[in-house]
């Protein structure tokens, strides 16, 4: 696989002034192929029911991140030729009409998932919200009914994030069963479900954390680490284990030496990358690969409540 890194100097750069480096994951581009293929399935949808999956987004307050990631999800959604209702809330709203709104989206038979952006406010209770959605339009996936059935090995929706992450493993590994993983961090959000979808995957898995004794050494007899921890580069490449796969989750803003704003992962990309087989940078790794699941869930989900079959790989 072939991807860009304006942070790669020791590859010479290729006849289109890009740089080639088989060790770069590149989650931008799979993210665009993955778009491309639930655009076509949704053009199929739209053919057979005469309408298009339908996605609500819900914001309250004036977040700046979250307006971002708001806006290009909505973007996104309309680009892959399904319905994109947003929902702007101000910052004093309370739990009651944010919960009142939720069940009105549930009831709607145009919406086919629901998304509250996190964080809320403090006077909203993030459990309750997530408690309130649907599971079967609960398209993040956070929804205790279907944590149960990812960690039963059921057919819910799985977490955008980690199964970005789990597509990008297989596309360069192929089959992962037996392979030992490591997933440093264990969230909710994307720590447990990855170690989730690991094990489901058949893996050996272990899940670090703040409490681990002797993280080092655990993460060195990962073949394949997953990093979300939210501390920008703990992991250096001495933590790596030769020839493992490394997908990094982490979004960190820092200021450089140099005093430049920039994003880092959770992994030191540069002293990480001599020693890995494969590796994700950041941005244009995991970053992409979490709004064209969320597209995937999206359909998944439409197609589910409306009794309609339209295979991955296939579209008429
Ligand atoms: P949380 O803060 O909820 O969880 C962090 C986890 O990391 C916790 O389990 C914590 O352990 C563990 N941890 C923190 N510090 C250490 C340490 N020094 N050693 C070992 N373990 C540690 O974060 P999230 O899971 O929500 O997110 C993690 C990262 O992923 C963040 O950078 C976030 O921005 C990014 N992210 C990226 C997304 C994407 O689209 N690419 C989407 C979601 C998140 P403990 O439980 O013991 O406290």
């Amino acid at each position: 696989m072939s991807g860009t890194s304006s942070t790669n100097s020791n590859t010479p750069p290729n006849d289109e002034g890009r740089v080639e480096d088989e060790k770069i994951i590149d989650g931008k581009a799979f993210a665009a192929g993955l778009r491309g293929r639930v655009k076509s399935r949704v053009d199929t949808f739209r053919t057979r029911t005469g309408c298009a999956p339908g996605l609500a987004v819900v914001l309250v307050g004036e977040n700046p991140a979250s307006e971002v990631y708001v806006r290009n999800k909505a973007r996104q959604t309309r680009e892959a030729g399904m319905e994109s209702f947003e929902h702007r809330l101000p910052d004093t709203t309370s739990e009651k009409d944010l919960l009142a709104l939720v069940d009105r989206l549930n009831r709607d038979p145009s919406v086919d998932g629901i998304l509250v952006q996190l964080p809320l406010p403090d006077q909203i209770r993030a459990d309750a919200v997530i408690a309130t959605i649907d599971p079967a339009k609960d398209v993040d996936g956070f929804h205790t009914t279907n944590a149960g059935l990812l960690a039963i090995g059921g057919d819910g929706l799985v977490p955008c994030t980690p199964l970005g992450c789990a597509m990008l493993l297989e596309d360069r590994l192929g089959d992962l069963s037996g392979k030992h993983a490591l997933v440093l961090g264990r969230s909710n959000i994307v720590g447990k479900p990855m170690a989730q979808l690991l094990l489901q995957k058949n893996c050996t898995v272990t899940i670090a954390h703040s409490r681990t004794r002797d993280l080092a050494g655990q993460c060195k007899q990962a073949e394949i680490l997953v990093a979300a921890t939210g501390r920008p580069r703990m992991v250096p490449g001495e933590w790596i284990r030769p020839g493992a796969t490394v997908i990094d989750v982490g979004i960190n803003r820092i200021v450089d030496e140099s005093g430049k704003n920039r994003l880092v992962g959770d992994v030191d990309f540069e002293s990480a990358r001599s020693v890995a087989a494969g590796i994700t940078p950041v941005p244009g790794g995991v970053g992409p690969m979490t709004i064209a699941c969320l597209l995937h869930n999206t359909l998944l989900a439409a197609c589910r409540r409306r009794g309609v079959e339209i295979p991955e790989g296939s579209a008429d």
